[in-house]
Order: C-alpha cells, then structure tokens, then sequence
C-alpha cells in the first residue's frame, strides 16, 4: 500500500517529469491519468473527484489548467512536491538564480546520495526508485506550486534578477526562490553570499539558519587562511577544489555547509572537491582556434551568471551575449563592465536591446550587432581578443531549443575554424 492508496490524481503535461509523476503515483497505488494539450488547446479531464493534479513545471501560469483546478477546488501540486512525499531516505533542496547545478551535484558526491530534480532526473522517479539521500535541484517553475517540499536541509545558493517574463515582478520570483525555505518547521537553510537583503524580505522559516562567506568568519561556512572551514573547524585546503572560478568556491562553501549540516565527513567532502568537473556548457574550455582560448558557457542565461563567467576568464576578452531575453534588463552588464573586454558581440533577438544597453554607458564602440551564433563566432574570430566567451546572458530559445543545443553549435562552429 502506498501513501496515494485509492486517492485519484490527473498529470497535465507529458513531458517527463509528467511521465515520471505517472509512474510514481502507480507505484504508490494512486488512481492517475494523464493529460496534455491536443492541438495546442486545453484538454480537460473527464470531471471526477480528483485529490490533486501535477502539473508539469513548463506550464504557463495562465494556461486553462489552473483556472479547471481553481474552480472545481482540486490541489495544484509540483512534480517535485509529490517527489518530496514520496522520498523514503533524507533530503538536500537547492534552490537560487545561479550555481545550482554545481552545487547539487558537489552535495550529491559529499553525501553519497543521487542528485535529481531539475538537472534531468524526476524527484519522483528518484524517489519511487532509491532509499538514498535526494539531493534535489528546484527551479523556480517547480517552485510555483510547491507548498509540502520540507527538506532536510534547503540551500538558496544566490539570488539575482531572472525569469522576470514568467514570474511578472522580481518580487514574485524572489518569494518563489524564498518558498521551500518558509514551509521548513526544522531543519538546517544554507543561505549563500549573494542574497540581496531585499529579497530576505519574504523569507519566514522554522529552520536554522546556516551562513556562508568568502570575506571572514562566519556561523557557517567560510575561508581562513586558506581553507574551507565550517563552525570554527577546518575541513580542509582550498586547493583541493578542482572547480575554477570565484564563483565556484561560493558553490563550494554552500555545498560544505550543507554537506555538514547533514553529518558529512571532511574525508568525503575533500573527494567531492577534488574530483568535480564543470558540467556540460558551463564555463568549458573547448580549445584553441585562430590564436584564442574559446569557452562555451552557454548555461549562462542571466547577467549575474554572465558577470561570473567574464570574472572566471584572464586576458582580454571578447564576450558573446545575447539570444532571448527574459525580460531583464543589461544595465548591470554594462555599468561596470570590465576593461578586459575589448569587444561584446550581440545576437539574436535581443541584440539591439544589448546595443542600445552599452550606448547608455558609453563603450557602443566595442558591441557589434550580428544575427545568430555562426555569425557572432565569424566575428569573434576576426578580433585581437585572447578568450573568446559564449555567455548570453539570455535564453537561446530564439534560435535553438535548448540551451545545450546553442553550446553544441558554438562548438562546431570553433570547431570548423581550427
Ligand atoms: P544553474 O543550475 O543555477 O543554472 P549552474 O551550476 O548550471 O547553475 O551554472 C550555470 C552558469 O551560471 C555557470 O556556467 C556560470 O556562468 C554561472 N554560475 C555558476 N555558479 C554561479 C554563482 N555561484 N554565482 C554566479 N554565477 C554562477
């Protein structure tokens, strides 16, 4: 018998974390069907006494679906929230704008447990499969309808602006990023450097609260002289994290607060460290053509992301941005955008956005305008940088399907030029 015995539920959405709640709810003895658009209309469910309907994380907040389930009082729940009930072992949430990834697979490796959730493995189908530890990746889509998802331990690793098209306000972002955090009753909430103060506004939580710094020490996790320490203890060398970049060591450090928090032990926490590689599309090396250092962040989707990545680089730069925006704007980009880049060059949909962007801070000289990616990579070819940077800074839907097909190109486009 399973927690769902008997209770009937509907999925909407047959993508796979639509197909993954499917299935856990079979295993866990709910009554499901599941459902999707059919024409690119609503498909309504037979009406029925349903306990709750998972809705798929891609949905779009006015899509008819939510206005069937408001109406006749049926649940709303995530995918993730159901992964959550289901989960038989403990569990790490890490949720923020930036680094999440990084820091769920670091946790992951520190604990010995399975990292899911959005880096492409269902918490459900993690759940339904595994007594280990979850160590779950939470977007801010899967966020939106999560009201029962009580980690363990939940890690925000940052806050910046992102998916302002979807969420409609920067404040309605921040109280989802800030939602997993304020149902916890107990429990540990890892909280990384870069939170705006602002956005802690909306954070109410029962759980005890965990600091990380670069900048001194900390009830948390910090640096001293060189080491990562935790709560006064040294856990063990900087140099033991492989991963390069500023903003690694603060996915580092909130990995290490919440890998303690959960009883890890410095021997496993000093692996994970030494042997992590970036992920696909994230700040990686991809070679050398026409005399430059070429590197494909094309995971990069935001500003701050985009600001990491240009401070992870040395040498003069030249800096591919643009692609869909997100309803951001790039005044961060230019207000301080470092000397090391001589050239930006801007694509795709929002390119002129990006061009008018620079003109308001006065370095229009160094941004040249061009369609798509094969373009921008001509372009980048032909300046006197020494790195070339793939980090848009927006999404790629204008001209790819994923942010992983865009690197892909990116790649082949280098990779025609050797
Ligand atoms: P996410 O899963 O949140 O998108 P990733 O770990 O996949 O984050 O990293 C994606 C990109 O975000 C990286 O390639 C880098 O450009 C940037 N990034 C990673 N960690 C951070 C961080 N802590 N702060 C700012 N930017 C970061």
């Amino acid at each position: 018998m399973g927690i769902f015995s008997g209770r009937r539920f509907f999925v909407y959405g047959n993508g796979v974390s639509g197909k993954a709640a499917y299935r856990a709810l079979k295993k866990s003895g709910g009554k499901v069907k599941i459902y999707a658009d059919a024409r690119g209309g609503f498909c309504a469910p037979p009406e029925k006494d349903y306990y709750a309907a998972i809705v798929s994380p891609g949905i779009r907040p006015e899509h008819a679906v939510f206005e069937y389930c408001d109406s006749r009082g049926i649940l709303v729940m995530s995918e993730a929230e159901l992964g959550f009930k289901l989960a038989k072992g403990e569990t790490v949430a890490v949720t923020g704008t930036n680094g999440k990834t990084t820091t769920t697979r670091l946790i992951a490796d520190m604990l010995g447990g399975v990292a899911c959730g959005n880096i492409g493995y269902p918490v459900s189908a993690a759940a339904v499969k595994t007594d280990k530890t979850l160590v779950c990746e939470l977007s801010s889509f899967q966020l939106r309808f999560a009201r029962g998802i009580r980690p363990n331990v939940a890690v925000i690793t940052n806050i910046a602006e992102d998916h302002l098209d979807y969420h409609g306000s920067v404040e309605e972002y921040w109280k989802c990023k800030c939602s997993v955090a304020n149902e916890m009753r107990g429990g540990y909430l890892v909280l990384g450097e870069d939170i705006p103060v602002s956005a802690l506004a909306s954070l109410k939580t029962g759980a005890e609260i965990v600091r990380c710094s670069l900048d001194g020490k900390v009830d948390g996790a910090y640096i001293e002289e060189n080491y990562f320490c935790f709560n006064g203890k040294r856990v063990c060398h900087t140099d033991y994290l492989r991963l390069q970049g500023r903003h690694n060591i603060k996915n580092a450090l909130c990995a290490i607060a919440a890998a303690k928090c959960m009883g890890a032990e410095n021997t496993s926490i000093l692996a994970a460290l030494s042997s992590a590689t970036a992920a696909p599309h994230r700040i990686c090396d991809i070679g050398f053509a026409r005399g430059k250092k070429w590197i494909d962040d094309s995971k990069s989707t935001n500003v701050a992301s985009c600001l990491a990545a240009v401070s992870a680089t040395e040498g003069t730069l030249c800096l591919i941005t643009g692609g869909r925006n997100k309803g951001l704007d790039f005044d961060g980009l230019f207000s301080a955008l470092d000397k090391r880049v001589t050239a930006v060059i801007a694509m795709g949909e929002s390119a002129q956005e990006i061009r008018d962007c620079a003109a308001k801070y006065g370095v229009t000289a160094r941004v040249l305008v061009v369609d798509c990616l094969a373009d921008a990579v001509k372009s980048a070819a032909d300046t006197d940088a020494d790195t070339v940077l793939l980090s848009p800074a927006c999404a790629s839907f204008d001209e790819f399907n994923s942010y992983a097909e865009r690197g892909e190109k990116f790649k082949a486009e280098v990779g025609a030029l050797k």
